[in-house]
């Protein structure tokens, strides 16, 4: 599998599942655009340390996903420098947890944002590109959630549904485009987003974190393990193969048997 000449932007690519998807596509020759947030100096090592060990171009732009302009303005960049986004990841998320009625409002204004806008705006400011060349492949990184429920998560599961449902709507607009829209729905990946609810599901469901790590997330998952950030990668790209060009408007469950139950 090769993409070289490609170029993949990759949303919320300074960690967890965003930056193994962004290593990955690079492994394979494709250029790459990283994007979210951290330190500076970390990101400039991960963007020329990917750079020099690919051979490839990598680039950085820092576009917050909860504001259109910003969006917009990354996709616009990235079309200038590299001529289209062939494929492009929306990866970045964020979490919160919290019963219903305690949820904070801008928390779940934050959460549709940048789990569920975000790739609308994306979408729609890489798509002319793609149909002029015929040809474009769109991957949205959902999850579990977006096919069942959890309780306490009502706007990321929310969002994750809401991205299920673009997925499907893209795909069917661009099917006779040569372009193909999916969504990936990883079960539980032990990366910083998950890491940061640990306490607070805790808190929620009133345990200790080793018995939500045991009794909450490894009990939803069959294989009883966590989910590997390069198994995600791994569909990515086969996504973004020919092999891969009769799938479109697919959620593709990467859940350790979750959603099976
Ligand atoms: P992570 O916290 O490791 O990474 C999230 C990335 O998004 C980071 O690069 C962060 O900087 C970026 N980001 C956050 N807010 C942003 C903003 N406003 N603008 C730009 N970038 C922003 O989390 P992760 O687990 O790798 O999550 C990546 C995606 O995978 C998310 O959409 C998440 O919902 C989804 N997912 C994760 C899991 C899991 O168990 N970890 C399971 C299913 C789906």
């Amino acid at each position: 599998m090769s993409f070289k000449g490609k170029t993949a932007l990759v949303t919320g690519s300074t960690s967890g599942i965003g930056l193994a998807v962004a290593t990955r596509f690079a492994s394979l020759g494709a250029n790459v655009v990283l994007n979210g947030f951290g330190d500076a100096a970390e990101i400039e090592k991960i963007r020329a340390f990917l750079a020099a060990t690919h051979g490839v171009e990598v680039t950085y732009d820092g576009a917050d996903m909860s504001k259109p302009a910003e969006i917009a303005a990354m996709v616009e960049k990235a079309i200038a420098r590299f001529g289209a986004v062939d494929i492009l990841v929306n990866n970045a998320g964020i979490q919160f947890v919290s019963p219903v009625e305690d949820f904070p409002i801008e928390k779940w204004d934050a959460i549709i944002a940048i789990n569920l806008s975000s790739s609308f705006h994306t979408i729609r400011a890489a798509l002319p590109a793609m149909k002029a060349r015929g040809a474009g492949t769109i991957i949205n990184i959902a999850s579990a959630h977006a096919l069942i429920a959890s309780p306490f998560k009502s706007a990321y599961v929310s969002a994750k549904h809401g991205v299920a449902g673009l997925t499907k709507t893209v795909a069917l607009e661009v099917a006779e485009m040569g372009i193909t829209c999916n969504a990936i729905c990883p079960g539980y990946v032990l990366t910083p987003l998950v890491e940061k609810q640990i306490p607070d599901t805790a808190k929620a469901r009133n345990m200790t974190e080793e018995e939500v790590i045991k009794k909450v997330i490894l009990e939803a998952q069959p294989t009883k393990r966590f989910v590997k950030v390069e198994e995600v990668a791994g569909i990515a790209a086969f996504l973004a193969s020919p092999d891969a060009a009769s799938i479109t408007g697919a959620t593709i469950s990467v859940d350790g048997g979750w959603s099976a139950r």
